[in-house]
């Protein structure tokens, strides 16, 4: 039983993305695309034939022969090296590459605001932690007994585990001696389950004492 319940639209957290810090110049993406200055569309002029496609092939006393550039190809025109199909991506003025407004008037530059669904708090009071201050004194008195009962007896099981798994240590020792070639890798994953299960007594063993203080705080303020 948990006292609380995490708020499903923030995932606990008590925030969410600021949603008006978007940057309208560059649409969040922290760039803005502008027209390369050196091409028409990726295609700019070939330096080698002067955008006539043609250059002397051989040179002759009283004439020239021709061929095509073989830069271009004979078109005149090369694929521009500065830019992207005739765009150059520079980063956004307005936000400073963040994609994001820096003066947000709603979340002040720190991108997140309060989730509404939770007013902040991340969590809700579950069902059970709402029921307790109509119990009267005598039940949260049986339930805090009731607590301690099953964290000692957790305890107990925890302690069962720690000799299973000293008992298992202490033949893998007697082994090791006698042993020498035995497989080490196989230890490991036989230790695995142990301590999986120890951790998970562990954490009933939280939840327990966790409980056990919520209801003494309904108990303390009951006696006020
Ligand atoms: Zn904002
Ligand atoms: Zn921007
Ligand atoms: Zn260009
Ligand atoms: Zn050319
Ligand atoms: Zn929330």
């Amino acid at each position: 039983m948990a006292a609380y319940d995490n708020c499903s639209v923030c995932d606990a957290k008590g925030t969410l993305e600021c949603k008006a810090c978007f940057c309208g110049y560059c649409r969040g993406t922290g760039q803005v695309s502008s027209k390369c200055p050196k091409c028409e569309a990726g295609q700019a002029p070939c330096g080698a034939c002067g955008t006539t496609g043609r250059v002397v092939a051989k040179k002759g006393w009283f004439s020239e022969t021709y061929g095509a550039c073989g830069q271009c190809g004979g078109s005149g025109r090369r694929r521009c090296s500065s830019c992207n199909d005739g765009n150059i991506a520079a980063q956004c003025r307005h936000c400073l590459g963040s994609g994001r407004d820096i003066v947000c008037t709603l979340c002040g530059g720190s991108l997140k605001v309060k989730c509404s669904n939770c007013g902040g708090a991340g969590k809700f009071e579950s069902e059970w932690l709402k029921s307790l201050p109509t119990l009267p004194i005598d039940r949260l008195k049986f339930e805090i007994n009731e607590r301690e009962r099953q964290i000692e007896e957790v305890r107990r099981e925890i302690f069962k585990v720690e000799s299973d798994y000293a008992g298992l240590i202490h033949y893998w020792k007697y082994e090791a001696q006698n042993l020498p070639n035995v497989h080490w890798g196989a230890q490991a994953s036989a230790m695995a389950p142990y301590n999986e299960k120890k951790g998970k007594l562990a954490r009933r063993i939280d939840e327990l004492e966790a409980e056990r203080e919520v209801i003494k705080q309904v108990l303390v303020s009951k006696w006020k």
